[in-house]
This record gives C-alpha cells, sequence and structure tokens, in this order.
C-alpha cells in the first residue's frame, strides 16, 4: 500500500504480469483511460482482478498504487496527514494523494469495505471536476490526464451496510469479472504451476462442485487463486487430497459437516 518510504518509480510494473484476458476487459480498460473514466471491476474474490490491475498498470506504463480497504480505513488514510517530525510537523501525502500528483494508478480493493467518509474523497476524483481537495492544507490537487482510479468491489458479499451506493457505482465504467472458462482456467494454473494438465483439470472439475454449493452451505466457491495455492502444494509433492484440504476446503469453510462433504469430493476426484 501507499509506503512513503518507496519513491513512485518503485511502483512502476517493468517486466510483464501474466495475465489471460477473459473478453475485451484490456481494450475497454484502455480506453476508459484515455477518456480519464474511473473503472470499477466487479467480481469474486480470487478472480484475478489485481492481476488484471498489475497488467494494466504494466501496459499503460503508469505505477500502480494499490490499497487494501479495510472496516478502519479512513479518508486521511487515503488523502493523507500531519505527523510531527523533530520538532516541525509536516504533511505527508496518504496513497491516493501521492497518486494523484504522480498520474499513477490508483486502485481502492474492495472499496466497500472501507469507513463511508472515503467515498466522500473519492466522488470528486470520479467526475468532470477530476480535483482532490486535500481541506487539512487548503489544496484542491488537480489529476493529471494520466491519473486513474480504478476500485474493485464483491456484489457477492452484499448487504444494505455494504453496498455500493449508486451515487457512486454511476460514476464508473464497470467491468465484470468472474471465474474463466474450465479451458482456461486450466492454462492459468499451468502457468502459474508446474503442475501437468490431468491435475489441472481435476482442481478445475473439484472447483466447480464447490462452485454449485454456494448458496446451498457455501458462501463462495474455490476461486482461481485457491486452485493455484492447491496446484503449487502439490507441485511441490503435497499428496493431491491433502493439498486440497489444505490449499482450498480449510480456507472456503469452517463448518465440520461441509468440510467433510468438500473433503469426500476432492477424495472422489483424486
Ligand atoms: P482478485 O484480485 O480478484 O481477488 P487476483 O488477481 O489476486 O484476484 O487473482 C488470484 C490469482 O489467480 C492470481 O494471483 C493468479 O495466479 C490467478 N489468476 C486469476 N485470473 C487470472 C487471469 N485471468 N490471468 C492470470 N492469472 C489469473
Amino acid at each position: 500500500m501507499g509506503d512513503n518510504s518507496k519513491k513512485i518509480e518503485d511502483y512502476l510494473i517493468t517486466s510483464e504480469p501474466y495475465y489471460e484476458p477473459v473478453g475485451n476487459e484490456i481494450s475497454i480498460f484502455e480506453s476508459a483511460y484515455q477518456n480519464q473514466l474511473p473503472v470499477l471491476l466487479k467480481g469474486p474474490t480470487g478472480c484475478g482482478k489485481t492481476r488484471f490491475m498489475e497488467h494494466m498498470s504494466w501496459r499503460l506504463k503508469r505505477p500502480l498504487i494499490t490499497v487494501s480497504c479495510h472496516d478502519d480505513l479512513t479518508a486521511s488514510d487515503l488523502v493523507g496527514r500531519y505527523l510531527i517530525s523533530g520538532s516541525e510537523t509536516v504533511w505527508i501525502d496518504g496513497p491516493l494523494a501521492r497518486a494523484v500528483r504522480a498520474g499513477a494508478i490508483c486502485y481502492l480493493d474492495e472499496i466497500v469495505e472501507a469507513r463511508k467518509d472515503t467515498t466522500v474523497v473519492i466522488h470528486p476524483l470520479c467526475d468532470d471536476r477530476r480535483v482532490l481537495p486535500i481541506e487539512k492544507v487548503g489544496e484542491l490537487l488537480e489529476a493529471p490526464d494520466d491519473f486513474c482510479m480504478a476500485i474493485s468491489y464483491n456484489p457477492g458479499y452484499q448487504s444494505i451496510l455494504k453496498d455500493l451506493k449508486q451515487s457512486t457505482r454511476q460514476r464508473f465504467v464497470a467491468l465484470e469479472f468472474d471465474y474463466p472458462s474450465e479451458e482456461l482456467e486450466q492454462k492459468i494454473i499451468e502457468n502459474e504451476t508446474s503442475v501437468d494438465s490431468t491435475t489441472s483439470a481435476m482442481l478445475v472439475k473439484f472447483a466447480h462442485m464447490t462452485r454449485n454449493l454456494k448458496g446451498n452451505g457455501l458462501d463462495e466457491g474455490a476461486s482461481t487463486r485457491l486452485l493455484v495455492h492447491a496446484a503449487k502444494l502439490i507441485s511441490s509433492g503435497v499428496d493431491p487430497v491433502a493439498a486440497c484440504n489444505s490449499a482450498i476446503s480449510e480456507a472456503i469453510t469452517d463448518d465440520p459437516e461441509m468440510l467433510q462433504a468438500v473433503n469426500e469430493l476432492s477424495s472422489s476426484l483424486f
């Protein structure tokens, strides 16, 4: 996240992050970027949103400042604050102000998790004004053309408290992400790890079984991320059933009966 000991150049991504496009998301993002439109990535956890942002940052040659939002994150954490340094107080830009000043890409991951005052500060940046008011120093920071705002949101966690308001979401070009098709997901697993195609096919099959249980005892099925984790364990010699248990089943549920049911599915496959 916005670490002030890091120079802005350190946020540049110089070697291509491996990303398998699922549709036309790369060209839509590029057009949104060229038109200074902010982007909203929707989709479940672990389906490639962060990797996509890394890939786009590399493509557009702009630094990427990512903030993982959590329920204690306030507007000041994003914009900045005064800190005491010796006998003086100095203003320290938060990650959002840094990204605006540098014309970087600012990616707020899971925005609905953050405190409500954070959406207030992003609003004027996400419409025609493209400004960030820094009230504490009386500065109105104008975003340069190369600044880009992107946020992510998981509609699966929807609740009245944690929903993205229309006044926020209607500022963004929205890209929908989902788990890749079977073939593509297998390809991703094989590229990210060194498992063979038989193993990757089994993992994808297992993932589909868990995804079918969504809403029937599971909040969320196994994501691509978890399949990659299990595949990594398998490639370093862990038995596939044990790998699926630790990397996938235990990660998606704590319910003993559900765990048993999910583990039976993986034992039947491997
Ligand atoms: P999210 O940000 O949606 O939670 P990530 O981008 O962290 O998910 O994706 C989790 C992992 O899944 C990545 O580290 C990568 O290994 C893999 N992955 C998922 N989708 C893709 C994709 N389209 N191309 C390449 N890797 C992918």
